[in-house]
């Protein structure tokens, strides 16, 4: 029954949910209908319990009718077997610590030197991303519960975790707090962020330098590594070999390891096969784009943090409005309190319209001159060169003045760039073909529907 539980498990959550927390349970025990599952750690056992146990409980119930009961628990000796075949990853034990990395010759004395001055190579950080900003929804929640584990764990949890989504989403924030974490609550840990870019030009510089010892001792001797951006070490072979032996020489030595970037790891391009399989043999975590709730509650965060006093309806505008991603989103929030501060007044919706015009525009399926053009000359038959020419033919003209109307309706440009688009036309054409279609549509029922159904077409 458990094979069959297990298979349709997989096939309900998909491989990658499938691999970081459904794989390594293993049946321990079932008695009088009752189960019980081992997971390797605490961490995955809540989180199995939180996120699973009722499907668990459901499919196994469907393959065994005496089923009273599933238990999830911790499996009791602190086996090194390898789990998620991920080597160490999920491993319990308290990593080395500095002794004993001493005393296996891993850190040496070059590196003991630098130690405090390890904010040399680790880039700054943002005092505003901790945790405690961090707005969780679901589209990241296990990017964060991840996030927050790795900052707690005093032993490794899950190597690498490797965290990747769209730009903007948050995979900077997670990283910058779990290194505020991690050196808020044990100063004496070597905690390196950096960006690939970075990373790699330390790399060139240090093969310039002829220091590439002093170079892969900095790294190696760190307990927390983590890289930003990988997606950008695709193509240069060498600073990936050397990006290659760090990462291993730090999991091996049971260093947390995170990484992140814009792709999974199987679709990372530009990197080569085995580093890709190896960043993914820890946990790998998505940040989904946004929804409406998680950008309503971003943005409720904001302002109360910035001490502003935006009413709920403008900011469920802009959470309606705003979807491309959570740094837009605060630029637009930015923005409005800049505009209340300025004239000092409340913002209205009609101002948060007004204010946030391109944005608002940006984030809208963006409709061109262009394809208006095109659409309505296709519509009456004519070439589209003859939007843009001088041709006063009735034929042409009415065609040309319905486009120019359109235009004004559907898009944000103003009159005289309207004009400009139409072969360089004065914006008093413009707006003399905008009169022109509304008086027609008035006297001409037939025509007026005519005009609304390209604009029906061109809006979807
Ligand atoms: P990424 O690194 O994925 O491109 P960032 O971490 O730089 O994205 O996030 C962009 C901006 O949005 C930052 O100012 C960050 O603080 C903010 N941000 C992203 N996600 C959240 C969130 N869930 N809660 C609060 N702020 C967030
Ligand atoms: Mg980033």
């Amino acid at each position: 029954a458990w094979a069959k539980v297990r298979g349709r498990l997989r096939d309900e959550v998909g491989e990658a949910a499938f691999r970081s927390w459904l794989k390594p349970l293993t049946l321990v025990g079932l008695n009088n209908g009752q189960v019980r599952l081992a997971v390797p750690t605490r961490f995955m056992r809540d989180w199995v319990i939180s996120n699973y146990s009722d499907r668990l409980r459901a499919l196994w119930a469907s393959e065994d009718g005496a089923l009273k009961g599933v238990e999830i628990v911790v499996r009791s000796s602190p086996t090194r077997a390898p789990l998620v075949g991920a080597g160490k990853a999920f491993n319990e034990e308290p990593a080395d610590d500095d002794a004993d990395a001493l005393a296996q010759g891993n850190i040496t004395p070059v590196a003991e030197a630098k130690r405090d001055g390890y904010d040399d190579i680790s880039a700054p950080l943002d005092p505003r991303s901790t945790f405690e900003s961090f707005v969780v929804g679901q589209p990241n929640e296990l990017a964060y519960a991840a996030a927050r584990r790795v900052a707690e764990a005093g032993s490794v949890a899950f190597n690498p975790l490797f965290l990747y989504g769209g730009v903007g989403l948050g995979k900077t924030h997670l990283m910058h707090s779990i290194a505020w974490h991690v050196r808020q609550r044990s100063p004496q840990k070597k905690v390196i962020y950096l960006s690939a870019e970075k990373f790699m030009y330390q790399f060139i510089r240090a093969l310039r330098t002829k220091d590439t010892v002093a170079f892969k001792d900095q790294f190696r001797s760190v307990d927390v590594l983590m890289i930003d951006d990988v997606q950008f070490i695709g193509g240069r072979e060498s600073t990936q070999e050397e990006f290659f032996h760090t990462f291993n020489a730090l999991v091996d030595q049971s260093r947390q390891v995170v990484v992140s970037a814009d792709k999974s790891p199987s679709n990372l391009e530009g990197v080569e096969e085995r580093m890709r399989s190896r960043l993914g043999w820890g946990l790998v975590a998505e940040i989904d784009s946004t929804n409406y709730e998680l950008r309503l509650g971003i943005l409720q965060s904001k302002a109360e943090q910035m001490k502003c006093n935006v009413s709920l309806k403008v900011l469920e505008f802009l959470a309606h409005k705003i979807t491309s991603n959570v740094r837009e989103l605060e630029g637009a929030l930015n923005r409005i309190t800049a505009h209340a501060t300025l004239v000092g007044r409340p913002v209205t919706l009609e101002t948060a319209q007004e204010v946030l015009h391109d944005l608002l525009h940006a984030n809208a399926r963006r409709l061109t001159i262009e394809e208006i053009q095109r659409k309505v000359a296709q519509h009456f038959n004519i070439r589209h060169a003859d939007m843009l020419s001088a041709r006063r033919a009735r034929a042409v003209a009415r065609p040309r003045q319905v486009a120019m109307y359109l235009s004004k309706q559907l898009t944000s440009r103003s009159l005289p760039e309207i004009g400009r688009r139409f072969g360089g036309r004065d914006h008093t054409t413009v707006m003399h073909a905008v009169r022109k279609i509304d008086e027609l549509r008035g006297l001409d029922a037939g025509f007026a529907d005519e005009v609304d159904l390209l604009r029906r077409m061109l809006e979807n």
